[in-house]
């Protein structure tokens, strides 16, 4: 199929990057991303997409398009839409046989490149996936935040996505058909995994960024994980249904013993139990309400049909 590609004078290689904030280091991550995949000699585009950083980013992609305009592509978006919607954007516009999907911040690391390709090439797989065997330099609280919801959405979806990273190698089919799922609430990994397809893993070690800061804030973590565990499982549902069995099972045991003790003519003194009633029942309740609520928010954000995205300015 590569050779098919390049004869067709098609591209044959995507590389996908959404960008954030990252204008003080991106000539240099374009540079050494370029150097490797140059040197493969195979017919290649970028596709940039500025997640509407509130810096300069986009003044230094429109310079490095300026110099390289035969392999840059790239939009700007209206506004910040998040990692998960950039992503969105770039393989919509990518047009490549293959499309790797990269972080601009050199933390996957480049030189997997090659050893991608070249499986996607020998080993007939759809997907190659880099998987994290360290998840490199992290505070505890992201640590301990991701083992927990990684661990929560395997429970609940039966997904295993532990390590998993968005650096992936997608070839044209799947991206295709990543494409003609219409969810607005995106969750790349996860859906990427839902789509099947054969896959291949390479580990990798995951390296320090190369300059600037993480642009996800603690908040827009907890939206994804929410996202991704609504998206994939709709057990906590069931699971309040659960809840309200076990409840009844206790509220015939209990009636049962207050209508026994009344019948008899000894009433319980039951003031203790029936405030440990009240707050237990009202904060279960609670709580459920909030289930359902979080599953009503998402239907309501995917019956509204809005676009996953804006474009506000386009190059090449
Ligand atoms: N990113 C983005 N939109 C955002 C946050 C991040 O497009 O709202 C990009 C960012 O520029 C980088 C990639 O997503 O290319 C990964 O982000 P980051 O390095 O901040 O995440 P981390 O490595 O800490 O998971
Ligand atoms: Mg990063």
């Amino acid at each position: 199929m590569l050779k098919e590609a390049e004869k067709n004078h098609n591209i044959v290689c995507s590389i996908v990057i959404p960008v954030y904030s990252e204008s003080s280091h991106l000539s240099k991550v374009f540079t050494t991303i370029n150097r490797v995949i140059y040197s493969l000699q195979t017919l290649y585009e970028f596709v940039l997409v500025d997640d509407g950083s509130p810096d300069n980013t986009w003044d230094v992609i429109k310079e490095l398009a300026q110099q390289h305009p035969y392999i840059i592509k790239a939009v700007r978006l209206s506004r910040n839409f998040g990692k998960e919607s950039a992503l969105c954007a770039g393989l919509e516009i990518a047009t490549g046989e293959v499309v790797i999907i990269m972080d601009g911040d050199l933390q996957h690391p480049p030189e997997l490149i090659p050893e991608m390709l070249r499986l996607w090439h020998k080993s007939d797989a759809d997907i190659v996936e880099a998987i994290k065997i360290s998840r490199g330099k992290e505070s505890l609280i992201s640590k301990i935040g991701a083992q927990l919801f990684y661990a929560i959405l395997n429970k609940l979806s039966a997904y295993n996505l532990r390590g998993a990273s968005d650096y992936k190698l997608l070839d044209r089919k799947v991206v295709d058909a990543w494409l003609k799922m219409g969810e607005r609430n995106l969750f790349f990994r996860g859906m990427t995994a839902w789509l099947g397809f054969r896959r291949v893993q390479i580990p990798f070690e995951v390296p320090p960024r190369i300059g600037g800061k993480s642009g996800w804030s603690i908040f827009k973590l907890i939206k994804l994980a929410i996202t991704g565990l609504t998206a994939f499982s709709s057990l906590p549902l069931h699971l309040i249904t659960f809840s309200g069995c076990v409840f009844l099972i206790f509220a015939v045991v209990l009636g049962l013993q207050t209508l026994f003790f009344k019948l008899i003519g000894r009433a319980v003194d039951g003031f203790t139990t029936v405030i440990l009633l009240q707050l237990i029942i009202g904060s279960l309740l609670m709580i459920s309400l909030g289930i359902i609520g979080l599953y009503l928010a998402r239907i309501y954000e995917e019956v509204k049909g809005r676009p996953r995205y804006i474009i506000s300015e386009k190059i090449n």
